[in-house]
């Protein structure tokens, strides 16, 4: 996107912007990794975080510690983690990763990306499939992870609304993988689960 381009988006934006004041549209240019958001009053800049690395990294480590009030820089990193995970081809990402030991992730669950603050699972069947996980924290690492088939979750909305679900399958194991970094577990903790030889024996799936 040339600067003509983007003084032309902008021109556009503003017209529309008086015909629908609550509109809200979005200029980006992933070649400079950020979006630029217009709306009626302001303009925010949404950056693509760095992902933290390492299964000795500290942060990775480290339990994180509940979010109290949910206010604009929670938002703003909100909207920072979604662009992140969107970068990298990923299902989950939580806020450790990008370097905040705070409990917050967020995970596409059945499609849609789910913003989960402190995050609690209240219940877990005890019923467990194990799949293959990776992790954008471990780049080509490939670990077998059992986990329950169905959770009970309960977790703030970035309202402060408390939300309750069940889940299960592939949306249960990737809440599950994301509260493990929020406890500074990584996948590598359950590698045991591989002794299993899986040549012979087929992973349930
Ligand atoms: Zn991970």
């Amino acid at each position: 996107m040339n600067s003509e381009d983007v003084q032309d988006y902008e021109r556009q934006c503003d017209s529309k912007l008086n015909q629908e004041s609550r509109t809200i549209m979005m200029m980006y240019e992933r070649e400079r990794n950020f979006f630029i958001i217009h709306t009626s009053s302001f303009i925010i800049l949404i950056m693509v975080l760095p992902i933290l690395t390492g299964a000795d990294n500290p942060m990775l480590r480290a339990k994180a510690k509940n979010v109290g009030d949910i206010n604009k820089e929670l938002k703003s990193l909100v909207k920072d983690m979604e662009e992140t995970m969107t970068k990298a081809d990923g299902v989950g990402l939580a806020a450790p990763q990008v370097g905040k030991s705070i409990r917050l992730c967020i995970a596409r669950i059945e499609d849609t990306v789910t913003i989960l603050i402190n995050p609690v699972i209240t219940k877990r069947s005890d019923k467990k499939v194990i799949d293959q996980e990776g992790c954008l924290s471990l780049p080509g690492v490939w670990v077998d992870v059992a986990r329950a088939c169905d959770i009970q979750l309960t977790y703030s909305d970035l309202k402060g609304k408390t939300q309750e679900r069940q889940l299960s399958g592939f949306s249960a194991r990737v809440v599950q993988h994301e509260i493990d970094h929020l406890n500074g577990i990584l996948i590598v903790d359950h590698a045991n689960v591989t002794m299993q030889p899986t040549t012979t024996q087929p992973t349930e799936s």
